[in-house]
């Protein structure tokens, strides 16, 4: 194997020692502290983890958790209302819809109820169209630590060859605009791409996206390119669970110059990222600088 393993649990725990002292130093110079409200509405047990995740780091990170639980036969009226409730609320600079939500709930309303300025997932509307239109947004917050890591790793980003294989709204699309926000050549692949090997092999940076299991096998990487596993998949191998990602690691390893593991790659970074955002818009929401480094 020779591919350097970019550690998203190591880079993630800068991240959050980053966003806690910023943190310390904002309550001591202004008496501020930066909230994030989690509304999650039902039971979904996934959900529920990741909630719980959330609230932990979140104060951890010396920030004020404020969860917010809901019935699964929660009205739109009533979920409407507590969005507009945290949106008026000055404590809360961060507010973070739990999804999937249940299917009598409409996601796309819901999610441009939200503030945009504490829209700290980054799916408002208005956030994606700042995104795309290379404004100061909230970046969504998977494909930020994404962004990150490919910084730290390559320095500049400029005129690298980049390609994305999937495009959702929360991963492919916004991860392709941050990329071509530093200058790479960006091609967005998908189900319909035609010869997605010799796409994928045309890569410098070669973002794995999809939700499959192993996907993308080795011979599809171009040599030392640098390949970043967002996938989380579980399967079972000799009987045993397993958390895999959309590329195959072992022969991805073996021809990349770096690749992310999963897990430990960029999962990690996903939830520090979302303590950057909050950070961020508690900054912006104050008038003061924003801290370095923690956005795109
Ligand atoms: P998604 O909404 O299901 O999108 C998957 C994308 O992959 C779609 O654009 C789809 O193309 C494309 N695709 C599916 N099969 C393909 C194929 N055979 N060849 C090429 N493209 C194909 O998934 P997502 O929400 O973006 O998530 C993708 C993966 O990332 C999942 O494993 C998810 O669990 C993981 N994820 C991880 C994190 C994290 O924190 N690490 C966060 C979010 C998601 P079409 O558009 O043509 O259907």
């Amino acid at each position: 194997m020779s591919a350097k393993v970019i550690d998203g649990k190591e880079f993630a725990a800068g991240v959050r020692a980053r966003v806690a002292e910023h943190v310390a130093r904002l309550k001591e110079a202004n008496g501020i502290t930066p909230g994030l409200a989690v509304v999650l509405v039902g039971e979904d047990p996934a959900s529920e983890v990741y909630v719980r995740s959330k609230g932990k780091s979140t104060t951890e990170a010396g920030m004020n958790s404020y969860e917010h639980k809901l019935d699964a036969d929660t009205s739109e009226a009533d979920l409407l209302a507590l969005i507009d409730k945290l949106n008026n609320d000055p404590a809360v600079h961060g507010i973070l819809v739990q999804l999937p939500l249940p299917g009598h709930l409409n996601s796309d309303l819901v999610i441009n109820s939200i503030d945009p300025a504490k829209d700290v997932d980054g799916f408002h509307i208005s956030n994606v169209g700042l995104l795309g239109t290379g404004q100061k947004s909230m970046v969504p917050c998977t494909p930020l630590g994404c962004l990150m890591m490919l910084r730290d790793h390559h320095g500049s980003l400029s005129g690298l060859d980049a390609v994305v294989v999937g495009r959702s709204n929360i991963v492919g699309k916004p991860m392709a605009q941050l990329l071509l926000g530093d200058s790479c050549t960006v091609t967005i692949a998908h189900s319909r791409t035609k010869d997605l090997a010799e796409v994928c092999r045309r890569a410098d940076i070669l973002v794995a996206a999809v939700g499959r299991p192993e996907m993308i096998p080795g011979d599809w990487v171009k040599p030392g390119a640098t390949v970043i596993d967002v996938g989380i998949n579980r399967i079972e191998r000799d009987g045993k669970k397993k958390l895999v990602g959309d590329v195959e690691y072992e022969s991805c390893a073996a021809v990349a110059g770096a690749i992310t593991p999963v897990p430990g790659g960029v999962g990690p970074m996903t939830i520090a990222c979302l303590l950057a955002n909050t950070l961020t818009a508690c900054c912006r929401a104050n008038g003061l600088a924003e801290p370095e480094g923690l956005t795109a």
